[in-house]
């Protein structure tokens, strides 16, 4: 999605808003990956700040495919998140020592953006539900799906005190 600022950057309080589907293309990170069979919606605005800065706030909505982190089955996720950056054209007086985005001429691809602010916006972990058993460490089985036979005398620690007390409760 390309958006044309030429009229923003004529006078200071010079705003756009817009709207529309953007695709971002199946991305891995930090071990996981995660897909889009839909475009992601994005809504937002353009505003020109002063200073030869625009600032952009968008809102990013969707829907994701990862893996679960404990039985690796595939997940779809909600996604949403808001956008809020800073941007001056190549031949501002563009500060070094900030978060600023540069661009050239009068247009601004929303593309990157909302794919670097997607990966910022990424939790350490998706489960595909909260009590997800996970998979044998043994033979790889999904636990959630009945036990596999085989002995697993490595107790989480956690767990550990809880089986104590049930022990002595006996
Ligand atoms: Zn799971
Ligand atoms: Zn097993």
């Amino acid at each position: 999605m390309i958006i044309n600022v030429a009229s923003v950057l004529k006078e200071f309080g010079g705003k756009i808003s817009f709207e529309g589907k953007l695709e971002i293309p199946a991305l891995s990170f930090s071990g996981g990956e995660y897909s889009f069979c839909e475009p992601l919606d994005v809504r937002g605005s353009i505003v020109n700040a002063g200073g030869g800065a625009l600032s952009l706030n968008a809102d990013v909505s969707g829907v994701m495919t990862t893996q679960c982190a404990r039985c690796m089955k595939d997940i779809e996720v909600p996604v949403e998140f808001g956008i809020s950056e800073t941007l001056m054209r190549s031949d501002e007086n563009v500060p070094e020592d900030e978060d600023i985005i540069v661009f050239e001429g009068n247009e601004i691809g929303l593309d990157e953006i909302v794919e670097n602010n997607f990966i910022m916006n990424i939790k350490p972990r998706y489960l595909c539900r909260k009590d997800c058993k996970g998979l044998c460490p043994k033979c790889g089985a999904d636990l959630n799906e009945g036990g596999c036979g085989c002995e697993n005398d490595e107790i989480d620690p956690r767990w550990a005190a809880l089986a104590d007390m049930i022990k002595n409760e006996d």
